[in-house]
């Protein structure tokens, strides 16, 4: 039972992992132990690496200059590199992320709560939490996904220091609304921006608003140095407090003015921004051509509906709303499923950060209205992308969910 034709000749692709099985067997699905329709596992944002070639005669200039941190040549060139990129005037590259954020608190002195949405990868939490924050958690709209800046208002007390929203999918966050809240209030805006490299809010480059904004540029981004990252502002201020806190707080030989970190970015790292940035163009059409597909093939579905962008994007995420009544079988009977076949969605951002630890066992956490984050977080699949994922292989993505849809009693008596 159950059977299906698979087609193993992808000829569009030149990436052998991703191949499917043998020539044109018979098979079921794999949870009926069947065979997975993949040989390998499909992951949500393979790496796009640039020319190979171009990184390692970087790396070849590095070893003989024998420089590899402390603010090197590559870390200099890729800082200005993406400043004009971004139109910004500032960016200061960091070893993550996560530092990024924890700079930008550190160096804009902030005290007591933050303000941010729920729905959002815990790395925006905890960063503040590091620094002896306390984050606040608002809702979010169910259309975009973003931060509601009503919730966000709401919350607003005598404590509140900052609000910091996330460019979520890299979708811009209600910028003006927020800047016009920061502004009533008093408070600082700053952004994770860490989706959202190359993306555009009402055509301006993401990376020049609010007080600063934080860019991850870890493996799985858009645009990735393996690790890394960068705060990037118009703050002259703000951008020289960040640099002397990324370097341990020196301005000057022996000289240290404030509690600084270890937060720089190797040269290694930034060789490979050089080499990732120059074809940037090129990975971000190629994502667009991948999200394309799989607007056009998974439009087939009834139950399924994936995310479109508006502006300008990078098309890193494949964001997709699971209807059950219509699908037949539930957002996680459906990834189980999946699973077994090697097509591992994931559940980005489920359950919210204020489900998670440390925050779920403050009583306060979950007192705020996040009814949309509950909603969204039961509904949503991130699908996989990046590297490789061509148009054979959604094709072949779409025709297994169209079995489980089929088969959807038998697939819920399995998992029952
Ligand atoms: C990846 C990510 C981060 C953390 O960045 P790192 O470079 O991994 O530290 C923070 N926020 C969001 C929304 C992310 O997706």
């Amino acid at each position: 039972m159950n059977l299906k034709i698979l087609d193993s000749n992808d000829k569009n692709s030149n990436n052998k992992d991703l191949s499917l099985k043998n020539n044109t067997i018979m098979k079921d699905l794999a949870i009926f132990g069947g065979v997975p329709t993949f040989t390998q596992s499909l992951c949500v944002n393979r790496p796009h690496i640039g020319i190979k070639q171009n990184y390692y005669k970087r790396l070849d200039a590095m070893f003989d200059s024998r420089i590899f941190t402390n603010d090197g040549p590559y870390v200099k060139e890729l800082e200005k590199k993406i400043a004009h990129f971004l139109n910004v005037k500032h960016c200061i590259l960091t070893c993550n992320g996560t530092m990024a954020l924890q700079l930008i608190c550190k160096a804009l002195d902030l005290k007591g709560e933050v303000i941010l949405p729920s729905f959002t990868f815990i790395a925006t939490a905890h960063a503040l939490e590091w620094q002896g924050l306390t984050p606040v958690f608002c809702d979010i709209n169910t259309n975009t996904h973003n931060i509601d800046p009503e919730s966000c208002l709401e919350l607003i007390n005598e404590k509140t220091a900052a609000i910091l929203g996330v460019h979520l999918w890299g979708n811009g966050c209600c910028v003006n609304e927020l800047e016009t809240i920061a502004r009533e209030h008093d408070i600082k805006l700053f952004f994770d921006a860490a989706h959202a490299f190359g993306c555009s809010y009402q055509n301006r480059p993401i990376g020049g608003f609010g007080d600063a904004e934080a860019f991850s540029f870890h493996a799985t981004k858009a645009f990735s140095t393996f690790e890394g990252g960068a705060v990037t502002t118009n703050n002259d201020d703000l951008a020289n407090r960040i640099k002397n806190f990324r370097n341990f707080g020196f301005i000057d030989y022996d000289c240290v003015d404030g509690l600084g970190i270890n937060a720089k970015m190797p040269e290694v790292c930034a060789a490979m921004g050089l080499t990732n940035l120059e074809q940037f163009e090129e990975t971000v059409q190629q994502n667009k051509k991948t999200h394309d597909h799989y607007l056009k093939y998974l439009h087939e579905i009834k139950g399924l509906s994936v995310m479109n962008y508006t502006e300008e994007s990078n098309y890193q995420y494949v964001v997709v709303e699971v209807d059950k009544e219509l699908l037949g079988v539930s957002r996680d009977e459906l990834l189980m499923a999946l699973h077994a076949e090697n097509i591992l969605v994931r559940k980005y951002f489920y359950p919210g950060c204020h489900n998670m630890e440390p925050y779920i066992s403050r009583a306060k956490s979950n007192q705020n209205n996040l009814s949309s984050t509950e909603h969204l977080a039961q509904k949503l699949l991130v699908f996989p992308s990046g590297f490789g994922i061509s148009k054979t292989v959604i094709k072949e993505i779409v025709n297994t969910i169209e079995i489980i849809s089929n088969l959807s009693t038998e697939v819920k008596t399995h998992f029952s």
